[in-house]
């Protein structure tokens, strides 16, 4: 089975400051978080801490709120006293809100310096405000909202003009002391974005938080964020994520942890290990394997179930795994821990396997196998 401690991941983290977002750590040793945004009304009290419930029982550990309106701002600290994970007030345009947020109590403000110039004289007293309330700053750069003034040094968007664009904001803040900051330069294009945050890593020490912008719909959105996300990661780049995608924003959090848990970065939870099927399968592998994910959904226990269609690879990666079934002549064989334990007709595998699930899961748990 698996070990408790996951294998190592692909390279040493970048050394980063560290902030505290509420009551989650940024940067530094502290492991890399998931984050997503509300598709609320912010204003909307109860549907927005409705929906931040249901983020956090997925597993979102930071979550960030739009704040476009005084209704919105008015609504941010109800919501920041009320939420089970740490709020970030998104702040375009409009200082005030920003001391609205930081006088609501939420963990973080992001402010984006593409439009930052009605800011200009007021980065003094933010930067007093939230060093007052011991409130972190996200300096949030995005290709479509990128300063004119960049814009038209570099002629689009790219990782240099995202990178300075970055800097200068902070250089502002710095200019009165405040270092309590973390960085995005995000990108809708995987390439650009994986090398501005390349280029910005090697450039300051502040901790940074991933993102595809505008990535798309659920199938090319995952793809895009698990591609760049993974590239930096691989590398040691990354503090905290967030998969962009235009699906609800819990199918976001999904795919953070996952991507995550695919680089070690994070203990692996259920783990599927299902063949693709071929010529040989002697039995209908994609109805199995979703079937018996679906049966497990939400298993917290880093669990290895193996589903496979024939007895070529079939009893070898059953073996390998906490649990598997392999499937020939209209039968499974199931085998727990490398052992066959019984034989079951085809119509009672994903039973078997999810009853046998339920019971090595009671047997990690008592056992405190995991953490
Ligand atoms: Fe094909 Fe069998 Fe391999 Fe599945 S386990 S891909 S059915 S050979």
């Amino acid at each position: 089975g698996l070990p408790a401690v996951p294998s190592r991941p692909l390279s040493v983290r970048r050394l980063s400051r560290r902030i505290e977002v509420g009551s989650v750590a940024v940067g530094g040793d502290a492991p890399v978080s998931v984050q997503s945004m509300t598709t609320t009304v912010t204003s909307d009290v109860n549907a927005t801490l409705q929906q931040i419930a249901e983020l956090t029982a997925a597993g979102c550990q930071i979550v960030r709120v739009a704040c476009p309106s005084q209704d919105d701002a008015d609504a941010l600290a109800a919501i920041a006293k009320k939420s089970q994970i740490p709020v970030i007030a998104d702040i375009h345009f409009q200082p005030k809100y920003v001391f609205a947020a930081l006088d609501a109590g939420c963990a973080a403000v992001r402010v984006n310096p593409g439009n930052i110039r009605q800011f200009d004289n007021k980065v003094k007293e933010i930067a007093k405000a939230a060093a007052s309330v011991g409130t972190p700053i996200r300096i949030g750069v995005n290709a479509g909202s990128l300063d004119r003034r960049l814009m038209e040094k570099y002629g689009k968007a790219t990782p240099e003009a995202l990178v300075e664009s970055a800097l200068w904001e902070c250089s502002l803040f710095e200019e009165h002391g405040f270092r309590d900051i973390k960085i995005s330069v995000k990108h809708n294009d995987p390439v650009v974005m994986v090398n501005a945050y390349r280029l910005l890593a090697s450039k300051c020490d502040y901790p940074l938080h991933l993102g595809v912008t505008e990535a798309g719909p659920a199938f090319q959105g995952t793809i895009k964020s698990a591609v760049a996300f993974g590239a930096l990661l691989s590398e040691g780049i990354g503090d905290t994520i967030r998969v962009s995608l235009s699906a609800p924003p819990v199918e976001e959090v999904k795919v953070g942890i996952q991507i995550l848990e695919s680089l070690n970065l994070r203990q692996r939870r259920l783990e599927i290990v299902s063949c693709p099927s071929c010529g040989r399968a002697q039995v209908d592998v994609y109805t199995l394997a979703n079937q018996v994910s679906a049966g497990l959904e939400g298993m917290e226990v880093p669990l290895r179930v193996a589903v496979m269609g024939c007895v070529v690879n079939g009893p070898g990666e059953a073996r390998e795994a906490d649990l598997g079934v392999a499937s020939g002549n209209g039968k499974g064989q199931i085998f727990v821990k490398g052992e066959v334990i019984k034989t079951v007709p085809e119509s009672k595998i994903v039973e078997t396997l999810i009853e046998e699930a339920m019971k090595i899961a009671e047997q990690m748990e008592s056992d405190g196998a995991f953490s």
